[in-house]
């Protein structure tokens, strides 16, 4: 097999690289370096099987040979990173992934979209199942995000549906894991590194937001299962078990055994109040399930902070 995956360098796409290489594929890593990171792939230079592109994709990519599969997953994530670049954001989510869509048409290779439990916003049904529609505001801040990964879901169905694309959508449910920068503003990112340096975890309005968090490994495994089946419509992959911030925040203080207290700031506009993925369609169709639970996975991105 012989890939391409954009967004390699990001904490994400720089996993799928390592796993796909394990498998014994050839991979080709795109990414413009935005908020990817070089060093993500720094045990990877001397792979002759891997192959590395400064590229942005919201211009069109060429390869000669054979290409099997593009795992399309070069977007900004974290809250932080897209709201300080929504022109950027939306253009990644929509010229980017017409880009790896055509790229892929032109080889005949598989297609796979990395989207987001944000396409079901504010969801106001629990859990979330792929049948959802969602509850978006389409011109808040987040609606870059948002409005954008759900642009490229409908532009995926539609290379789908009138060019016989061959494509796959996998919706992540809050990934988290090593290599997700200390500083990127996402909630484990900044409660690890707030308890690391013993000073108060930010939690944001009263804690009684949910999440369901799902470790990078499990992510990558679901993502390369997707790739494999003949799925067409999108599947949920995440965690199926809901946690309040303000309990995410005992979990980190007890797995790095520190007793810093949490501080209360402000909830960001249109912050989801719970999230919870539906995951039955992942296990029916892929026999996936998450198998690194959460205290565990958090002590292991712990351990990647103090190396
Ligand atoms: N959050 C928090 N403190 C932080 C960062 C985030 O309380 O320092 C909250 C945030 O308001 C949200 C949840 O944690 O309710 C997850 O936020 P994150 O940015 O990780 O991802 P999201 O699911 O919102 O995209």
């Amino acid at each position: 097999m012989r890939v391409v995956v954009s967004g390699a360098a990001g904490f994400i796409g720089s996993h799928l690289c390592d796993r796909l290489l394990a498998d014994g594929q050839e991979v080709i890593g795109l990414d413009n370096l935005s908020t990817g990171r070089v060093e993500n792939l720094h045990h990877l230079q001397d792979r002759a099987e891997f192959r590395f592109f400064r590229h942005d994709i919201c211009e069109p990519f060429q390869s000669d040979g054979r290409i099997d599969v593009v795992y399309n997953l070069a977007c900004p994530a974290s809250p932080r990173d897209y709201l300080a670049a929504p022109l950027e954001t939306l253009a990644a989510c929509s010229e980017g992934t017409r880009n790896m869509l055509e790229l892929a048409l032109r080889h005949r290779a598989t297609f796979l979209q990395a989207s987001t439990s944000e396409a079901y916003g504010d969801a106001l049904v629990q859990p979330q199942s792929e049948t959802y529609w969602g509850n978006v505001n389409p011109i808040g801040p987040r609606s870059v995000y948002d409005e954008g990964k759900r642009y490229a879901e409908a532009l995926t169905m539609a290379y789908h549906r009138e060019r016989g694309a061959d494509t796959r959508i996998a919706r992540l449910f809050n990934v988290y894991g090593p290599r997700m920068k200390r500083g990127d503003g996402r909630v484990l990112p900044a409660f690890l590194d707030q308890a690391l340096r013993a000073v108060p975890l930010t939690v944001f309005g009263d804690g009684s937001q949910t999440r369901s968090f799902c470790y990078v490994s499990d992510i990558v495994e679901g993502i390369v299962g997707l790739a494999a089946s003949d799925e067409a419509t999108p599947v949920n992959l995440g965690g199926p078990d809901e946690i309040t911030v303000l309990e995410l925040a005992k979990v980190v203080q007890t797995v790095a055994d520190v007793d810093c207290g949490v501080t209360h700031l402000e909830l960001p506009q249109d912050d989801p109040n719970r999230r919870q993925p539906d995951i039955a369609k992942a296990r029916r169709l892929l026999r996936w399930e998450p198998e690194v639970d959460l205290r565990h996975g958090v002590r292991l991105m712990l351990a990647s902070y103090v190396e």
